[in-house]
């Protein structure tokens, strides 16, 4: 029989995409974290999320914490070639000092940074905001990027993500690598902001998880 080298895809269904979700924290309407959310805290620093476009629509997207309880959050749909006039426009602005947040590596050690400018800039931490395997593609591809400092974050923090496993225990999520960037540099109490509402989505997340599946077992 002739092999079928391209057997057509099933149709992609996310886990749950019929759930009823709250409009502003995305988690289901029985479980909606709202409340916790409170006044956005205003580090001194920035983070500007480069998001890849499939993490739009992932109720799973920790990212959109950031922007949820840090003031002056940006978040940009990546693009390999067309990136966004106002993302080109930041980079430029000299109010800013934008770093790259990575894994440290041999290939780039002279782009590697440990501290923040100290000229009065206002530090914008750039996140790559997808799976590690996108964001590996994003940091190599995206020619505009590769002039900014990296930054790798300093934390013996293991990732407490639950919705999504990584294999490797040290790949924070997005929130988490916010969380490590902001203790890092001394802004503790948007740290802990940012950790209180990001483990109120993990956890209630999880238990309206458990609800909707036993809700599916018992039909
Ligand atoms: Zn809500």
């Amino acid at each position: 029989m002739a092999k079928i080298e391209n057997p057509p895809r099933k149709p992609f269904v996310a886990r749950g995409s019929s759930i009823e979700r709250c409009p502003q924290c995305r988690v289901a309407l029985d479980a909606c974290i709202c409340e916790h959310r409170g006044e956005r805290s205003k580090p001194s620093c920035e983070f500007w999320l480069l998001m890849h476009h499939n993490e739009f629509y992932k109720p799973t997207n920790t990212g959109q914490l950031i922007r949820d309880v840090i003031a002056n959050t940006r978040v940009f749909e990546w693009s390999r070639t067309e990136p966004c006039d106002q993302l080109l426009t930041l980079l430029d602005d000299p109010d800013y000092a934008p770093c790259l947040v990575f894994p440290a590596s041999d290939d780039y050690v002279d782009r590697m940074v440990d501290t923040l400018p100290a000229d009065g800039r206002i530090p914008a931490f750039i996140i790559l905001d997808g799976t590690w395997r996108q964001a590996r593609r994003m940091f190599r591809l995206s020619r505009y990027l590769q002039a900014l400092p990296v930054i790798e974050p300093k934390t013996d923090r293991l990732s407490n993500y639950q919705l999504r496993r990584s294999t490797v225990a040290e790949h924070l999520c997005t929130a988490e690598v916010a969380i490590a960037l902001l203790e890092q540099f001394g802004e503790q109490k948007a740290a802990d902001h940012l950790e209180g509402y990001f483990n109120r989505f993990n956890q209630q997340y999880i238990e309206s998880r458990r609800r909707w599946d036993k809700a599916l077992r018992d039909v």
